[in-house]
């Protein structure tokens, strides 16, 4: 069989939502009832019919393989879970009687029903993405129950293209698949490869027969050093894929690894019968050996941020590379799904930083531009990347890029600015100042954001209501709040975050340094989509953020009242971040900021602050070599913020899960006084955990989920506090729901509380 010859340029996937969320309504309006299987599949075929005449019109060759075709209506694990029919047992009567499941219970997998719980959610490598996490017993019957990615292929050919296929290659698969509950202890997803290979291989000749030419396997996991299983079996794994589909394949073969350097993986795929590898050489070096014929895709445009960059220096990498292979493509480091999709539908952004910027579309068209210098030589496209210099020059000397006040400050940092006092003098000075009782109870943060809350603040956005209105609003609205923790009897007040759109994005909009925009949406899971700011300049403080409304809650109760801010990993972890300077200086910029926050809070009587790091563990690097710096600065980062307080201020933190593993260390150097976590779902797991390690200070494992609206009931609050209690001293436990209560209704809110609060009161009877 002879394979097709690769395109010279490719991206490895673009944006499946729709330049305007148009999917999401469609897929949310399906849901809602209000509009039928046909119709959903009609405007995604639509939406798909668009993106390849997009991607036509930017560059990509129509009927040479370089368009993927990579849509999901949900999630790509998913999809790939639903293709090769790994349903887990308790949807079994989902499935047909030809072994496919209809569109409607796909989304029930993902979305749960009734007491069916659905596929567990986490987390897509490094990035805001996260992904369902598919369910292998021993018993589960891989067969090949949905063409779907065949029918796709098809209505491409219809419609005059030839695109590539794309899905998640077997090996990743299975890493990032879990046991299901069934499986007998010990049982491994990865041992199921050799089953699941005859399923892809039915899949890859399906697709050719529809015309496909060429299919992509996107194997991230080959990158990653956090997959559960020894170097050594990921190796393995993919030798023995890839020499088993390779063998007969009807099509060309490329395997894709986004997200970092393939390392020791790249002679593995170099020796397999297959016949292209994508490289993402943004986070990864090029490869200086071993030298190969098969076709190298270099990833250096940075499917991942929204920067312009420096497109010499990414042909100078395709140059080299072409050291290593004669058969040299230029394409994205990652799919393109974690941009926005075009900064020309930006009208709000200021032209200048405009030109610094490339989202999807400008990402496709700066790949057309290398692809034509890989086949006509540098000078063919000299001025295209003499332009991209230019807008890299002047993006460095521009006003706000550096600033002088902001750079001084941070260089003349010294290590007092990073320590406070030891623990056990804090703990004393805020003993005597804050008069807390045995297991101190509060909440996370914010209160339930309500319709109202989302109208009023859409009308002050567009002008409906002025200023005043809507701060009154605001404080009345914090007035309710106050009232009501006053009645339910918590210790420690909040106001409720009503002023906030967005835990990030609200003090990116306080903040210099930052640009917000207004359709730059990325999918963070199913119907889901974020709009992240983007951090282009030094960051500084104009004014106070936070603070009239801190003090306003405080005149308002005798109780103590928690200021509230996000941290600087968080806020970096959730924006488009400047690429020129390393992340751990940016990251300190944030946190000077939020340290005159918090003086400045401190200053107007607030003696409680948390700063929330819920993503924390989120940019953990994928690679061991790289995580003991990145857990450097980010701690750092944190300390810088909050140390500048008075012994006697208590400063709190927040993390959004308990499996703390290698990042248990960092929390600890985080030196909060109290630290507030997700832990009722796992029912306490992470207590043994911080016994072990001796966590000296105070904890607020959460004691119910906030992630259902389901209410716990009192016994169920006081037997997760009795396991905590069991091995925690009581002086350090604090009681608190899992995280905030934005997306829950007060109905429940209400009723959740006081059964925390009634458990409460009966566990201090018992000290
Ligand atoms: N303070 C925030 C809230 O309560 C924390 C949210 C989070 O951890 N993601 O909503
Ligand atoms: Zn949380």
């Amino acid at each position: 069989m002879t394979i097709s010859p690769f395109p010279t340029g490719t991206i490895l996937g673009y944006p499946r939502i729709g330049p305007r969320r148009e999917l999401k309504r469609a897929v949310e309006a399906f849901w809602a009832g209000k509009t039928t299987a046909e119709q959903l599949e009609a405007t995604a075929a639509g939406l798909r019919a668009a993106t390849r005449d997009r991607l036509a019109a930017l560059g990509l060759g129509k009927t040479d393989s370089s368009i993927p075709e990579s849509f999901s209506y949900y999630d790509q694990m998913l999809d790939a879970a639903v293709t090769v029919g790994a349903v887990p047992s308790r949807f079994a009567d989902l499935v047909d009687g030809d072994g496919a499941l209809d569109l409607a219970d796909v989304f029930t997998l993902a979305r749960g029903e009734g007491d069916r719980a659905p596929l567990e959610m986490t987390k897509w490598f490094d990035s805001n993405y996260h992904y369902l996490v598919p369910e292998i017993g021993p018993d589960t019957a891989f067969h090949l129950a949905s063409e779907r990615l065949v029918r796709e292929v098809e209505e491409a050919r219809a419609d005059g293209f030839t695109t590539r296929p794309v899905i998640v290659g077997p090996v990743t698969f299975l890493l990032l698949s879990k046991a299901a509950e069934s499986a007998p202890e010990g049982f491994r997803p990865l041992s199921k490869l050799e089953e699941l290979l005859p399923v892809y291989a039915e899949l890859l000749q399906k697709l050719a027969a529809a015309g496909a030419e060429w299919v992509q396997l996107d194997e991230p996991a080959l990158v990653s050093e956090s997959v559960p299983a020894a170097r050594g079996e990921v190796l393995a794994a993919a030798q023995t894929a890839y020499e088993a589909l390779g063998g007969e394949r009807p099509l060309g073969i490329l395997v894709a690894a986004p997200y970092g350097s393939l390392d020791d993986a790249l002679p593995v795929l170099e020796a397999a019968p297959i016949d292209a590898i994508a490289l993402d050489l943004v986070k990864g070096a090029v490869p200086t050996a071993p030298a190969t014929d098969k076709v190298l895709v270099g990833g250096v445009i940075d499917g991942h941020n929204i920067w312009r960059g420096d497109l010499a220096a990414a042909f100078d990498k395709l140059e080299a590379l072409r050291l290593v292979s004669p058969n040299v493509a230029v394409g994205t480091s990652t799919s393109l799904f974690h941009t926005p999709h075009t900064v020309a539908d930006e009208p709000g952004l200021p032209a200048q930083l405009k030109s610094w910027l490339a989202f999807a579309d400008e990402k496709v068209a700066q790949v057309a531009v290398l692809a034509r210098g890989l086949r006509d030589g540098r000078a063919a496209i000299q001025s295209e990347l003499d332009a991209a210099s230019a807008a890299l020059e002047d993006r460095r000397h521009a006003p706000g890029v550096r600033d002088g006040a902001v750079r001084e400050r941070a260089a003349k940092l010294d290590e007092s600015a990073f320590h406070r006092s030891p623990y056990p003098v804090r703990e004393a000075a805020q003993e005597a100042a804050l008069h807390l009782p045995a297991l101190t109870t509060t909440t996370i943060g914010s209160f339930p954001q309500t319709g109202e809350i989302r109208a009023a603040r859409a009308r002050f956005a567009k002008g409906e209501i002025d200023q005043a209105a809507y701060e009154g609003f605001l404080e009345q609205e914090i007035r309710d709040v106050v009232e009501l923790q006053e009645r339910i009897g918590l210790d420690v007040l909040v106001h409720g975050e009503p002023e906030r759109n967005d835990m990030v994005q609200y003090f990116a909009e306080n903040l210099d340094g930052f640009a917000v925009t207004q359709n730059g949406w990325v999918q963070s899971y199913g119907s889901r989509a974020t709009r992240p700011s983007i951090l282009w300049g030094d960051v500084s403080r104009p004014a106070p953020i936070t603070v009239r409304w801190s003090t306003f809650t405080q005149s308002l109760t005798d109780k103590p009242v928690k200021g509230m801010l996000t941290g600087p990993v968080t806020i970096l972890a959730w924006s488009f971040v400047r690429d020129d300077q390393p992340l751990g200086e940016t990251a300190n910029q944030v946190a000077l900021a939020l340290r005159d926050e918090i003086s400045d809070l401190q200053a107007a009587g607030i003696g409680i602050i948390q700063v929330d790091e819920p993503a924390l563990r989120e940019l953990l690097p994928l690679k061991t070599r790289d995580q003991a710096a990145y857990l450097d600065w980010s701690v750092k980062s944190f300390r810088l913020a909050t140390s500048g307080v008075k012994d006697a201020t208590q400063i709190h933190t927040h993390l959004c899960y308990s499996e703390f593993g290698v990042v248990l260390d960092a929390i600890d150097g985080l030196d909060a006084d109290v630290t507030s976590i997700e832990s009722a779902r796992s029912k306490m797991e992470v207590v043994p955990e911080l016994e072990r390690s001796h966590f000296g200070r105070g904890i607020g494992p959460g004691v119910y989920d906030i992630h259902s609206p389901r209410v716990p009931s009192v016994d169920e609050v006081t037997e997760l506090l009795d396991i905590a209690l069991a091995s925690i001293p009581e002086r350090q436990v604090w009681v608190n729901p899992d995280c905030g209560l934005k997306t829950r209704g007060y109905a429940e809110t209400v009723a959740s509380l006081e059964n925390m609060l009634a458990a409460t009161r009966a566990e201090r009877a018992k000290l």
